[in-house]
């Protein structure tokens, strides 16, 4: 505490007071709100640039809050990773998004791989390799339907925890994509070392598509250098179909976005697998 100039302390600082309580009550309501089963997965597709097939949807944590409606994840992951519930709530992700899986297949319903984003908290804990084998086991789902995303800020450190389970959910059979490229520092031979598989374009790059040349010049950077390092490419955040034709031009493999769907509810997605050609 500062000296208040009479010889006594001020440890009292009333904001400080009120974020350190308001933190613990909303830690408090998450820990109810996981045991409520309040956290939900919403589905966006990730679509073939060129067919407008359906490669694969990415699983976005909602929390469906019963007074507040729907949450979003920005409004509650930073905090969740920063008093350790990520840890659960990464399990609860890959969790559903394997029930659904199985769900789905009991439907009879095509299915494609689901991404789930994994934060680096989850890899310096340890165990989601572990994690992640025993929900396929349990729901007899070949590791090729699930696919990993981690943000490229991440790996960064390449710290030896996260190369090693890099190396073992690579090993049980999971893509690995990189989230938010271009965001960080990470060069295209270091990713390429650590065997990622999928580029996805930050969606701050896909806004200057078609604003600057500089825009579309940075995308076709990538997109060369991706696919002569053996990477495929996503576009996120593709709002516009005067992105897509540009995308669609560069060679970009596959797309996310606004313009071809927004996330949805499992149910909603059960729609468009169903449209899928069968077999
Ligand atoms: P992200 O992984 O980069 O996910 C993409 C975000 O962009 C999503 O926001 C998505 O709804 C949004 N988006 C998709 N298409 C468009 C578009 O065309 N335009 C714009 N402006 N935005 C678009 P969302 O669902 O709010 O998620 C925000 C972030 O929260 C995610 O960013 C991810 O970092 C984090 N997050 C979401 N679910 C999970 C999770 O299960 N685990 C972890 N660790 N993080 C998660
Ligand atoms: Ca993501
Ligand atoms: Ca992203
Ligand atoms: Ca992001």
């Amino acid at each position: 505490g500062k000296s208040d100039g009479k010889g006594q302390y001020r440890f009292f600082d009333p904001s400080l007071y009120h974020q350190i309580k308001s933190r613990t009550l909303l830690k408090q309501h998450l820990i109810e709100a996981i045991e409520r089963d309040q956290l939900q997965l919403y589905y966006q597709p990730r679509v073939d640039t060129h067919s407008g097939q359906l490669c694969s949807m990415e699983a976005l944590v909602r929390w469906i809050h019963p007074e507040q409606g729907v949450i979003p994840p920005l409004d509650f992951i930073p905090m969740a990773e920063s008093n350790g519930l990520i840890v659960r709530i990464g399990e609860l992700v890959i969790a559903q998004a394997c029930a659904q899986l199985a769900q789905w297949r009991a439907q009879a319903l095509p299915l494609v791989p689901i991404s789930v984003n994994v934060s680096p908290k989850q890899f310096s804990h340890g165990g989601i390799h572990r994690h992640l084998e025993a929900q396929l086991a349990r729901h007899q789902l070949p590791a090729s339907l699930i696919e990993v995303e981690i943000t490229e800020s991440a790996m960064l450190g390449e710290h030896e925890s996260i190369l090693a389970q890099l190396e073992a959910l690579r090993a049980l059979g999971v893509k690995l994509h990189v989230d938010d490229f271009g965001t960080g520092y990470s060069s295209l031979s270091q990713l390429q070392k650590l065997k990622m598989d999928v580029l996805k374009v930050d969606k701050a790059f896909t806004s200057q598509l078609g604003l600057s040349t500089e825009g579309r010049v940075f995308f076709q950077a990538i997109v060369s250098m991706a696919h002569a390092l053996g990477m495929t490419v996503v576009a996120e955040g593709v709002e516009t179909a005067g992105q897509l034709n540009i995308l669609r031009d560069l060679g970009c493999n596959e797309v996310q976005g606004y313009y071809i769907a927004r996330p949805m509810p499992a149910q909603d997605m059960a729609g468009l697998l169903q449209q899928l050609p069968s077999g």
